[in-house]
């Protein structure tokens, strides 16, 4: 049996992220993938929606430019588009196996399973560690009355644009995959409707920042039904009769669409596996139970990523499979921080910290500074100024809580709002904090201001 300091199962963001740091402290360490270096995000996830996004986003610009005397007659070639998409994976993915490689990760294709506490098997090969960090990720989640197929789409599925455009495109979901795919599809030509179960979408967001992201998708043109359930469909000759119905019940309708697109989260990848031989325990939602640590009911064995637990995004895996990684190597590491969330959409959604809903449950005194894009100068002079700031604060000792805003860029934004969070940040160090004129960043400090009531750029009321 061939013998490791620490074995990874799966090089998506997380297990990439633990191999390396892993290595980097010294440990011999073995990485095992069953299909593609760099997992759901580099491959069908964060990078080629970002790509397709940012595609759709000229096109969307190039329309918008006329305002000042840009003519244009745009065509896309999606053949093209879908290279280029490729291209920009291919890249990325080749660059993760070269930094494996460069960091003497032994890299080794094959599904892995447990067969026993620090022993798993790969292609009929055994392979042991003292250490072993599950990364397998996750998969879509289906929905009753909707299998996969033909016209039922995942968002892998609905990547491949190259394929066609459908004219009519249903989008079941109102979370960050649902929106991003169905805003490509309206800016690429489809009629698109989105329906979301919650009353608003991004319901695990701020409630208000995501109404003004709802109403942007509107004014393009996207139907977005909350509080709406789909029930099933039938196929017909002129499409796909969707049956819908209110959330609480209540008068049926039907919709015709070409396509389907299910978005309605996604599950923790676990069959087959054999946790059961390594002592590893599941929640009820089949997410691997673990600690601050990364630490599973299993001594020795780490869980990181969309297979451990919510929220299932990549720079929280990332953060987990360090933690793990350091773990592993006798350090004392412990995952405790702020994991900020975007929605790249154009505009883009971005929120980290409490919301004010939240901080009121908590406890806290809430205040609130609100600062809309269009009292900034440089959102005008971008063509772009849809959007709000809204900070969260502690109004006995000004500490900052929250902050989310809709509006061009949020998601770089947001970091700057991450570090303040990490820095314990009161309200008035964000406000006291010169920004460069002008940005868009400049909103982050005035919305500070406005919750002092001392906002320059806009009357406090
Ligand atoms: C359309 C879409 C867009 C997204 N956009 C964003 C975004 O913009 N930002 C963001 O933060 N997140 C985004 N996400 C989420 C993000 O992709 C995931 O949170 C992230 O990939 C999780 O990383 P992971 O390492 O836990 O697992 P994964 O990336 O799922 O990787 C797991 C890897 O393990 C391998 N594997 C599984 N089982 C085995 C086994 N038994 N043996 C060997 N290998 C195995 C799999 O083949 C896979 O490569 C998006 C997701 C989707 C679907």
């Amino acid at each position: 049996m061939k013998t490791y300091d620490l074995i990874v199962i799966g090089t998506g963001p997380g297990g990439y992220h633990a191999a390396i740091r892993g290595a980097q402290l010294g440990l011999k360490v073995l990485a095992v993938e069953a299909a593609e270096v760099g997992g759901v995000c580099l491959n069908v996830g964060c990078i080629p929606t970002k790509a397709l996004l940012h595609a759709a986003e000229t096109l969307h610009h190039l329309k918008a430019a006329e305002g000042f005397g840009l003519k244009a007659k745009p065509e896309l070639d999606f053949k093209k588009l879908g290279t280029w998409r490729d291209g920009v994976v291919r890249k990325l993915t080749g660059g993760v196996a070269g930094l494996l490689k460069g960091n003497k990760v032994e890299l080794l294709r094959g599904f892995a399973r447990f067969k026993g506490p620090k022993e798993i098997e790969v292609n009929g090969e055994t392979y042991g560690a003292k250490s072993l960090i599950v990364a397998t990720g996750s998969e879509p989640m289906p929905l009753k009355g909707f299998p996969f197929g033909e016209d039922v789409w995942d968002s892998t599925r609905a990547l491949k644009v190259e394929e066609g455009i459908p004219k009519r495109l249903l989008v079941i979901g109102g979370g960050a995959v649902g929106l991003e795919l169905g805003q490509i599809y309206r800016r690429l030509g489809s009629e698109v409707t989105l329906i979301e179960y919650m009353p608003e979408i991004l319901p695990a967001g701020d409630r208000e920042t995501a109404a003004l992201l709802r109403k942007a998708l509107e004014k393009e043109g996207i139907r977005v039904r909350t509080g709406t359930k789909a029930l099933g469909y039938e196929k017909k000759g002129d499409g796909l009769h969707v049956l819908l119905e209110p959330a609480q019940g209540g008068k049926q309708e039907e919709i015709v669409v070409d396509k389907v697109l299910v978005a309605v989260g996604r599950k923790p990848r676990t069959e087959g596996l054999g946790l059961e031989k390594a002592g590893v325990k599941v929640d009820e939602r089949g997410f691997i139970q673990v600690n601050a640590r990364m630490e599973t009911s299993a001594p020795g064995v780490y869980a990181i990523g969309d297979v451990a637990r919510p929220p299932l995004l990549a720079h929280k895996a990332m953060k987990e499979g360090l933690v793990a990684a350091e773990n592993a190597a006798g350090k004392n590491a412990l995952f405790d921080c702020q994991v900020p969330s975007v929605v790249y959409t154009g505009p883009e959604w971005a929120g980290v910290g409490l919301t004010e809903e939240e901080a009121g449950k908590a406890g806290y005194k809430v205040k609130v500074g609100r600062f809309p894009l269009s009292a900034s100068g440089r959102a005008l002079t971008l063509g772009s100024a849809e959007g709000l700031i809204k900070v969260v604060g502690d109004a006995e000792t000004d500490l900052l809580l929250g902050v989310f805003m809709v509006g061009p860029q949020a998601g770089e934004l947001i970091a700057e709002a991450t570090l303040a969070l990490e820095m314990g940040a009161t309200v008035t160090d964000l406000a006291l904090t010169v920004h460069p004129h002008p940005t868009l960043s400049e909103s982050l400090m005035e919305a500070a201001e406005a919750l002092h009531k001392q906002a320059i750029h806009i009357l406090n009321r």
